[in-house]
């Protein structure tokens, strides 16, 4: 309940308009349908010729309001039939019912009209509150298994929480409204029977919860495997190439089937409790009817003035009306929990706390620097575990305009080095400085502004050429943008293309070769036209030829700018201003080419080993 009203409150609160149209058409349903049901009443009496009374015409307050308007109601009623005739009043009747009720159907309409766009709006904002949160969390938040986790939340929960949350605002309104309605007018026909209704409901409605909880429990369980199942078709998508390489098919095959088998089983039993839930609340709904009938039947047996035979059987048809809503609200009540259980989880990223946070008092960042940029590391250490450090007492400093280069094995913190700067992640102990400040004193998205990366595994985004070149510089025209593909060696093979800068990449710029794709990242960092430039093995993935044309592209971008260049190939390095050596996380050596090679250490180590490569 407390977790309702807590959901309620932060996500309902916008819709509250929504919420008080749809309170206002039910208590109108409501009443309606009370009404509607009422005209049976005379015309129960006067088929069975029940009517030997003679009604006269009290004034209002002069007696009981209930009993006033019953009897003046019977009265113009009597006058009617005294008037036209009795069959002519049950058509009359007969056409009262058929308007009261269209009334009726329509109240209802509108008040469900009213709950539809709350209920999609809070799926949509829970959607989007998730998509920016996930926006907002630092690269470190992504580790592997995590990935597939939050798309299954995204998808999976959001859309349970669609499912049961949203669905059931509308029966959480209506049905406490009905029930409501009839209980009063039931006690108003006769306390004495709904008394004793009241002992028998909760007898019921505990039955019909047994049978929920474990359905519950299976649906968690059910849950779950259909995100395994998920994630296995994901992967398997994405790692075809490999699947179908290795001849694993059959493998798979077995992997998937034996998971939708489980989710079948789980599935099995579910929908056969869920089915069991309706003729069990069917006949418990009868017994409790056949139980009241009896003892309804005896009071009227017994001559007590209680009720009368057609007031019963109105009482009946009310009865009988009750029971809908209340077995619509106990379902309410199991949904609701399904879906709170996937709020919670959502709740888990919604939560997470992001570390790398905006300072209260930010400093300005100089947004126009005329030479590039000043870096400077003094005193890093960095792990990301805690226990490993993968970066230790890391001195440098890069001066504007300066490229400098980092060299070393694969695993030795090179790309782990140069994340530090645009904040991706935070320093464990030291301080990077980005003109003369710590990275941690400009707003991050300042600090980001005058940076350029690009990366050994080119990002392009399912979009035409230019809205990827465009890609964090809005406004950009296409004049600029044929001239930052032209720099980046792009212009020729995107104007070959079919649309030219309209042809769509395809997914992940799928429908591009590995060098294409570099040269439009490297497009678009040239568009930016960052002071500082990180390159992290820009090349490494190319052929020969590409690398000729990306290298190219990637010297007319790194001039009048600070570059960080992370490489293996020597054509890159050697012409560095300042080439650092790094192993397990230390910088063991730095200097000129010229002056390491004369070193004789490590630098000249791999230089050598390289250059047998390329002779062999
Ligand atoms: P390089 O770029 O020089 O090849 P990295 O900076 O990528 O090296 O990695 C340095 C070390 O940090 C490696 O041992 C690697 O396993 C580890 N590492 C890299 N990224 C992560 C991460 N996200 N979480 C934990 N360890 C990481
Ligand atoms: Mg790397």
């Amino acid at each position: 309940m407390k977790d309702l009203w807590m959901f309620l409150r932060r996500f309902a609160a916008p819709y509250k308009w929504n919420v008080v149209g749809s309170v206002v058409f039910n208590f109108l349903t409501m009443a309606l349908t009370v009404f509607s049901f009422a005209f049976i009443m005379p015309i129960l009496r006067i088929l069975f010729n029940l009517d030997t009374e003679s009604y006269v015409w009290k004034d209002w307050g002069s007696g009981q309001f209930q009993d006033v308007l019953i009897n003046n109601f019977y009265w113009y009623v009597t006058q009617i039939i005294g008037r036209i005739g009795p069959t002519a009043t049950l058509a009359l009747m007969a056409c009262a019912l058929i308007v009261a009720t269209f009334l009726k159907v329509m109240a209802a309409y509108m008040s469900d009209y009213c709950v539809i766009p709350m209920r999609n709006g809070v799926v949509t904002d829970i959607r989007n509150q998730m998509y920016s949160k996930i926006l907002s969390l630092p690269i470190g938040f992504y580790t592997h298994e995590r990935k597939g986790d939050i798309m299954s939340r995204l998808l999976g929960d959001v859309g349970e929480i669609e499912a049961s949350v949203a669905a059931s605002l509308a029966g959480l309104v209506k049905n406490p409204i009905q029930i409501l309605g009839y209980l009063f007018v039931m006690v108003a026909l006769s306390w004495k029977l709904t008394a004793f209704v009241f002992i028998l409901l909760p007898i019921a409605g505990w039955i019909m919860g047994a049978v929920g909880k474990k359905l519950k429990a299976k649906s968690l369980a059910a849950q779950n495997m259909l995100g395994t199942i998920l994630s296995t078709a994901e992967e398997t998508i994405g790692g075809l190439k490999v699947v179908k390489a290795f001849n694993a098919e059959t493998h798979m095959e077995e992997v998937f089937e034996s998971e939708t088998d489980e989710y079948k089983r789980l599935s099995n039993s579910i929908q056969r409790r869920w089915s069991l839930a309706h003729p069990m609340s069917e006949f418990l709904g009868t017994i409790a009817v056949a139980i009241v009938l009896w003892f309804g039947g005896a009071i009227i047996i017994s001559g007590e003035t209680a009720i009368d035979a057609p007031g019963f059987i109105y009482y009946m048809v009310i009865f009988y009306s009750l029971i809908n809503p209340a077995k619509e609200l106990t379902k309410v009540g199991y949904t609701l929990r399904k879906g709170l259980a996937a709020l919670q989880r959502i709740d888990k990223i919604l939560d997470a706390e992001n570390p790398i946070k905006d300072p209260t008092n930010p400093e300005t960042m100089p947004t126009k620097l005329k030479e590039g940029g000043r870096v400077k590391f003094q005193d890093v250490n960095f792990t990301y575990d805690g226990e490993r450090y993968v970066l230790q007492d890391i001195n440098l400093e890069i001066k504007a305009g300066m490229t400098v280069a980092l060299v070393g094995q694969s695993g030795s913190g090179k790309s782990t080095l140069v994340d530090l700067i645009p904040r991706f992640w935070d320093v464990t102990k030291g301080t990077v400085e980005v003109e003369g400040h710590g990275v941690e004193s400009y707003r991050v998205a300042d600090l980001r502004s005058v940076m350029g990366i690009v990366n050994q595994e080119p990002i392009l985004f399912n979009d035409t050429i230019f809205n990827n070149i465009a890609f964090g510089s809005p406004g950009a025209t296409l004049e600029q943008v044929e001239s930052a593909a032209r720099i980046a060696n792009a212009y020729d093979f995107i104007v070959a293309t079919e649309d030219g800068f309209q042809t769509k990449v395809g997914d992940r710029g799928s429908r591009l070769s590995g060098g294409q794709r570099q040269r439009i990242s490297i497009a678009r960092a040239v568009l930016k036209n960052p002071p500082i430039l990180i390159l992290d093995e820009a090349t490494s993935a190319l052929d020969t030829e590409s690398e000729r044309l990306v290298q190219e592209a990637l010297e007319r971008l790194m001039k009048n700018r600070t570059t960080i260049v992370v490489a293996h190939r020597l054509s890159t390095i050697a012409k560095a201003d300042l080439i650092c050596v790094l192993q397990e996380g230390r910088i063991v050596e730095r200097g000129t080419h010229e002056e390491l090679i004369a070193l004789n250490g490590v630098y000249r180590h791999l230089v050598e080993m390289q250059e047998l490569r390329v002779k062999s």
